[in-house]
């Protein structure tokens, strides 16, 4: 009778261990990634994953419609982090909803970034700069290009209580990018806002290119880079920006990740024979 008793007290111990490890702190959330890039550690932050909708393409031609995204396509709403040796860095800020969350899944506090980079100012991008009317990373120096920060009034708001905002002049595709901060390097991508910008992550001899919003519905977008969609400011511009981009990330093999990519978000293009001009997106194991 008592070995009985023991047996099932120990089961209840066991029990709640194994719900109490499900909902614990230390538990990485669903939505988050991790990749090596040299010394540095990547984590991808999701705000949430759904389904996109062909209503906001332009310039879609109905038979690839029909053909490429016939029941709608993935989509999702990120940002990343990167642990380097000399601090953390932060590409975008989501909507703010999951990201404190998941940023404390991976051991990262919002006093630990030191560095902030924004590759333009919609909602879903600068959402989580500010949190209970403070900035929400107190000790984080800011990169904006100077052409995004005059034309959005958002920006300029969401910043305004952070103490170091610089505003970048970023380089071009050619020249390689503009270098930042050691590791990081700025390359202009304008169209889906005026200055949109994405960024170049070094270490060793590995590279990510954060590609921002350069693409909102992978799905038609791959086959078909010329398509654009309703939340590009230029769409024609966007449209020569996403397909000089692409090109240079395939021809240089890089590691790309994008705040629209559905999970697990990163991985790399391979030139798509069965649609000349277009790509194929080869996401990482997960
Ligand atoms: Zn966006």
């Amino acid at each position: 009778m008592r070995d009985m008793f023991l047996l099932f007290a120990g089961i209840l111990v066991l029990a709640f261990f194994l719900s109490a490890a499900e909902c614990g702190a230390d538990v990485p959330a669903q939505n988050t990634f991790k990749v090596r890039i040299g010394a540095f550690e990547v984590f991808l932050l999701s705000e949430g994953q759904s389904e996109g909708n062909a209503s906001i393409l332009i310039g879609a031609d109905p038979s690839d419609v029909k053909k490429f995204i016939a029941s709608g396509y993935p989509s999702a709403v990120n940002a990343f982090a990167v642990r380097t040796p000399d601090g953390v860095l932060l590409f975008d800020a989501g909507f703010g909803r999951e990201l404190f969350k998941n940023l404390r899944s991976v051991g990262i506090g919002p006093d630990d970034i030191a560095s902030l980079f924004i590759t333009h100012s919609h909602g879903d991008h600068i959402g989580g700069l500010v949190k209970d009317a403070a900035p929400s990373f107190p000790n984080a120096k800011v990169y904006i290009a100077a052409s995004e920060f005059e034309w959005s009034q958002a920006v300029r708001d969401a910043l305004a209580g952070y103490a170091e905002v610089e505003r970048i002049t970023p380089g071009s595709l050619g020249d390689g990018g503009a270098e930042v901060l050691s590791g990081v390097r700025a390359i202009e991508a304008y169209g889906h806002t005026p200055g949109h910008t994405i960024f170049l992550v070094e270490s060793g001899d590995e590279r990510l290119l954060i590609w921002g919003d350069l693409t909102h519905a992978m799905a038609i977008q791959m086959p078909r880079p010329d398509v654009s969609v309703t939340y590009d400011f230029d769409p024609i511009k966007a449209a020569q920006t996403r397909q000089s981009v692409l090109k240079f990330a395939c021809d240089e093999k890089l590691l790309v990740a994008g705040m629209h990519i559905a999970y697990p978000s990163i991985g790399v293009l391979e030139k798509d024979d069965e649609n000349p001009g277009g790509y194929k997106f080869v996401p990482l194991p997960e």
